[in-house]
């Protein structure tokens, strides 16, 4: 069987051509600047085989096309004909409340992706776009949506729910939502399955801290999550590469009044031109500050520092939350690369029984557990595969 997994942002989407089962990829790419000059990258056999700049691609409709040529073409294709292609599984930024799993593409789920673009205003127009692109030129292909939302839907009240007046969850849905969602319920699968717990799932408890340019923490209880990092939108929770994370509201009031800025322009402050950007002025990549910090510069240390302490205290609020934790999971860009990174983090949590193998977390981009023999707590390495859930879910409803 094979799935194309679809992540369509505004001018982009990224394309995937995988085995649901081996999670094999036979073919990846990117269609970017739709709408502006196009450009096209193919990659299949390890090689990128198509790097194009000047592609006519005004619609994502016109980017979808230029995929299903380059995946069929004779010369360096890897399928004879769009029919092998099986089912389309889209990764959509919002469900709102009503989305608890992932659901094959009809009239009525288009219609709720379109009821929460409200709550998703930048991706889910983008998503919808790619999911209507992919029905103009592969009319009758099963497609389903995937729900970064999806996993947390989960949490108890006291967890979703904001201290604001009430009115404002039961007439226009404000809560805790939350988004990687099909990052951590990859993980949530995996860590069980490395605690040997797959099949008997009550009672673990796992946190998990999916750090990268976008970071959140999901405490994870029998397998399902019961509170998350991130809110009503991706902003909340730690700091990140250039969004704020938590902050208190006041700052926005006082800083409007200060500078005159209207709710764009702070909106865009705390998105785009914060984090550990913002504190160090140096980059929103941590390899960037780790290099800075060598070199001394010590706005880029506070902003490690910040980001560290932060997330080592998400940590113990979850434990706290759960009443323990069996297991503490790194992933993304930094979690599953950082070695000195993971390793301040986890500085000052010995308390909690968790101790990290120096040795052990020598280690980058693979499966791994970096914990000590003594440890209580067990400290795993887990790269994400979201595209691979995505085609998972996508298999199973398109049967
Ligand atoms: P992601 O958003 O998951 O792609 O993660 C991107 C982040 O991962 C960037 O801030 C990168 O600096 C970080 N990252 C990637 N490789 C490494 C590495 N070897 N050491 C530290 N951070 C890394």
């Amino acid at each position: 069987m094979k799935v194309l997994v679809i992540n369509a942002g505004s001018s982009s989407l990224k394309y995937q051509l995988m085995d649901p089962e081996t999670g094999a990829v036979s073919a990846k790419g990117l269609c970017e600047r739709i709408g502006i000059d196009g450009k096209f990258t193919y990659k299949a056999g390890g090689k990128t085989v198509i790097d194009a700049a000047d592609v006519a691609m005004p619609t994502h409709a016109e980017g979808i096309q230029a995929v299903l040529d380059a995946l069929v073409n004779p010369e360096y294709g890897v399928i004879a004909s769009m029919d092998e292609i099986d089912a389309v599984g889209h990764r959509v930024l919002h469900g709102g409340a009503k989305f608890t799993e992932s659901c094959l593409v009809d009239e009525a789920c288009k219609q709720a992706i379109r009821d929460c673009i409200p709550l998703g205003p930048l991706h889910n127009p983008a998503n919808l776009m790619g999911i209507e692109a992919c029905e103009k030129v592969m009319p009758g292909k099963p497609q389903v949506a995937v729900f970064d939302t999806a996993f947390h839907m989960t949490m108890p009240a006291e967890a979703y729910t904001y201290a604001i007046p009430y009115e404002y969850y039961e007439n226009d849905q404000v809560r805790r939502y939350g988004f990687h969602g099909t990052s951590h319920r990859y993980i949530a699968e995996r860590a069980l399955a490395m605690l040997g717990r797959t099949e008997t799932p009550e009672g673990t408890k796992i946190i998990n801290c999916h750090l990268g340019n976008g970071s959140s923490l999901c405490a994870i209880k029998d397998g399902k999550c019961v509170d998350t990092t991130m809110g009503l939108g991706p902003l909340a929770g730690i700091p990140m590469g250039t969004r704020c994370g938590d902050i208190d509201a006041t700052i926005m009031e006082y800083l409007m009044g200060r500078y005159g800025y209207d709710i764009g322009q702070m909106m865009n402050i705390l998105n785009k031109k914060s984090g550990v950007l913002g504190i160090s002025g140096v980059s929103s990549d941590f390899r960037d500050l780790e290099a800075a910090e060598k070199e001394g510069n010590a706005r880029a240390k506070l902003a490690l520092d910040k980001f560290f302490y932060e997330v080592r205290k998400a940590i113990g609020a979850y434990a706290a939350a759960m009443g323990g934790v069996d297991a503490i999971v790194f992933t993304a860009g930094v979690g599953e690369n950082g070695i000195a990174n993971r390793a301040r983090i986890m500085k000052g949590l010995e308390y909690l029984g968790a101790k990290i193998d120096p040795e052990k977390n020598n280690t980058r981009g693979v499966e791994a557990e970096i914990s000590t023999a003594d440890s209580k707590v067990k400290i795993f390495v887990i790269p994400t595969n979201e595209e691979l859930m995505i085609a998972k879910d996508t298999a199973r409803l398109a049967k």
